[in-house]
């Protein structure tokens, strides 16, 4: 198992993405969010991703050079089309946009249509957090293809539909984040234990009978996944998909074309009340919560978001541990289009 450099990953990704025909921001913009995937440990989401991208490119779907617009614009709202291209820059966009609104207003929305993949969702509330916002953000398709089977149901019916949310916290220090899919687990985790050759826990895929599985072949074989926690995953699940892809339109997409949507709402806390009492209010909890003493098997009690800081901490230090399949089809693709590089000699 190889561990690349931080610095390594990111002059490879963009040159692999320019030698397809990216432009030099859109290289930079995606590669950006497919390292900051790896950084915060979700590797599902990040460079692993190069070659499916490369593939799109090749086949037609994903516009390299494209650029994501605003199609529609008040003072609180507004909408963007993803324009084809890699789904992180009509993300970006589309978090900044919300994060503006909010600036002026105290609460500000934006919404996407027409995205390719839009990676880590997480990334899109932090985003917000960078200016002191409490931020939600919901990632869903309406066309599918579907991984999903509705709770109580056999068949795949819905996205893996994730949402985050992320809070600021006034010391400096990250944001704590909530960020998952809605299903039992990201698709892309089952992509990493198939190239690890790892079986899946129990509770997260069935096979095309609908039987319960651990082999993540039978996935791939026309199985699905589960959603989270039963009916309440499910429910957030679809609630997810009508704010995402109904708010933005995303129906408007024609059937076969990217139709990731994408729905981002910040909120001041400083609208509601004195911004320094919700930050007192965070510290307290928070703090309660990290003096919990740790339950047998566990180390300590940690805050949604400390698992990203903990791995970003590490590998920006130490790289980033990529699974041999993972390095050898990103070798395959820069080979291919005859991107030259140190860390690949
Ligand atoms: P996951 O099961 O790894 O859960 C991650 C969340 O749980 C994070 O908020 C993390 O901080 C928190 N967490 C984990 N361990 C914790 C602990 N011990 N204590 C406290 N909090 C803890 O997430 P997932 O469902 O596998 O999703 C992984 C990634 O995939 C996410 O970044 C998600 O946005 C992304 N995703 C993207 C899409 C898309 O279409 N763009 C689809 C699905 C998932």
């Amino acid at each position: 198992m190889p561990t690349v450099r931080v610095d390594d990953l990111r002059t490879l990704g963009e040159a692999i993405f320019r030698a397809a025909g990216a432009t030099p921001e859109n290289a930079a913009g995606v590669t950006a969010s497919l390292v900051g995937a790896n950084l915060a440990g979700h590797d599902s989401h990040g460079v692993l991703r190069i070659p499916s991208c490369i593939e799109e490119i090749k086949q037609g779907g994903l516009k390299p050079a494209a650029t994501p617009t605003v199609t529609h614009e008040t003072p609180a709202t507004a909408v963007v089309d993803g324009g084809a291209t890699f789904g992180q820059l009509g993300a970006r966009l589309t978090a900044t946009l919300a994060a503006e609104k909010a600036k002026a207003l105290g609460l500000g929305a934006a919404t996407a249509f027409g995205c390719a993949h839009t990676g880590r969702i997480g990334e899109w509330a932090e985003t917000g957090t960078q200016e002191g916002f409490i931020t939600f953000a919901a990632a869903a398709g309406e066309h599918g293809p579907f991984q999903t089977v509705p709770f109580g149901g056999r068949e795949r019916a819905l996205g893996t539909n994730p949402f985050a949310w992320a809070i600021p916290h006034a010391s400096g220090a990250p944001p704590i984040l909530l960020d998952y899919a809605t299903s039992a687990v990201a698709r892309g985790k089952l992509l990493v234990a198939r190239d690890a050759g790892k079986a899946v826990p129990e509770g997260w895929i069935i096979d095309r009978d609908g039987q319960p599985t651990t082999d993540v072949g039978d996935f791939f074989a026309g199985g699905a996944l589960l959603p989270f926690a039963g009916h309440k995953g499910y429910a957030m699940s679809v609630i997810v998909e009508m704010l995402a892809a109904g708010l933005s339109g995303g129906q408007r997409t024609p059937p076969g074309e990217h139709d990731s949507c994408l729905f981002v709402a910040c909120f001041a806390p400083s609208a509601f009340g004195p911004a320094d009492d919700f930050a007192a209010s965070v510290e307290r909890i928070a703090n309660r919560l990290a003096e919990q003493p740790p339950a047998v098997g566990f180390e300590m009690v940690l805050l949604p978001g400390e698992p990203e800081t903990h791995s970003r901490r590490e590998r920006e230090h130490d790289g980033v541990p990529l699974a041999d399949a993972t390095w050898d089809a990103i070798m395959r693709v820069a080979r291919e289009l005859d991107v030259t590089h140190p860390a690949i000699a």
